[in-house]
């Protein structure tokens, strides 16, 4: 996969892009990251790349003839690399959030161009006639896409065939499933009084996938009700809510900790009347 980034900050790259998963899987093959400089493409002597806002209001507009310029080199560099153009990608507070199943689309693709806005965000034109869509990292806002493209840039690699050590890792994720991601356990057994699973030890590996698969619904109702209320839950799962919800109505109120672990059907903690 090849991802175009164009920026003003083009020294914050690789930055956490050049370690860990995402430094090996370009070390291999797997990313090509082009980080292309925005004021490269703006007009000397100056090489201005923003301008104050038409109507007042202060702050300062990325102007649309660098981001043209710049977006019009990539494809003319993609197409001397016979690399299929894919989208070009606003990094926005406005965009759509990304999410999993969106990621592994995106994750398919040759190509992209992220655009990293800053100061008050880029002139509209450049929304209307170049960008393809926008995307967001959340509901709030930073100073600029950078990190929002790192972001990205993270999630597509660790989708990638090959990117990760463990081929499956990504796809026992949180989310990949529509599910949370069951609780994990390592050395030592026993930590400050509380043992891991006994069943996680027990070399059993049926239980293990039994227990994995009732700990990820339990802890998807617990922490993200929302995601259940879109699956179509089978009759075993409905089952391991029901048990859940009837073991904290009994549970005695002293053993808060204990029941931070078990889930109610509606996905809400017992009150202490429970
Ligand atoms: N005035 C803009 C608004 O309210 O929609 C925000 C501009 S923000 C200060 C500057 C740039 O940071 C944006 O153009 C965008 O590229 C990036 N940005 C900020 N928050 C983001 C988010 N949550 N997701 C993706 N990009 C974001």
């Amino acid at each position: 996969m090849r991802v175009d980034i164009i920026t003003i900050f083009p020294g914050l790259f690789p930055g956490p892009l050049g370690e860990s998963i995402v430094g090996r899987a370009a070390d291999r093959g797997l990313l090509d990251l082009q980080v292309h400089d925005l004021r490269d493409f703006a007009a000397p002597p100056h090489r201005q790349v923003d301008d104050e806002p038409f109507g007042g209001g202060g702050g300062m507009v990325l102007k649309p003839e660098p981001i043209f310029a710049a977006v019009e080199a990539v494809r003319a560099e993609l197409d001397a690399a016979a690399v299929a153009a894919g989208p070009v990608i606003l990094l926005s507070p406005q965009g759509e959030r990304l999410q999993q199943q969106r990621a592994e689309r995106l994750a398919a693709l040759p190509q992209m161009t992220l655009l990293c806005g800053r100061y008050e965000g880029i002139d509209e034109r450049v929304r209307e006639q170049l960008v393809d869509f926008e995307l967001s990292i959340g509901d709030y806002v930073l100073s600029g896409g950078e990190l929002p493209a790192m972001v990205v840039v993270e999630v597509l690699t660790r989708l990638q065939p090959g990117a990760l050590g463990d081929a499956q890792a990504a796809g026992r994720d949180s989310f990949s499933e529509g599910l949370l991601d069951y609780p994990q356990y390592t050395r030592p057994a026993e930590f400050r009084g509380q043992p891991a699973p006994e069943v996680l030890r027990s070399g059993n590996h049926e239980a293990i996938a039994a227990w994995r698969r009732r700990q990820a619904l339990l802890a998807t109702a617990r922490k993200r009700p929302d995601l259940l209320a879109q699956r179509t839950l089978s009759e075993q799962e409905r089952d391991w809510l029901n048990e859940a919800s009837g073991s904290e109505r009994t549970a005695p109120a002293s053993n808060a900790r204990d029941r931070s672990h078990t889930a109610t059907a509606a996905g809400r903690r017992p009150t202490s009347e429970e």
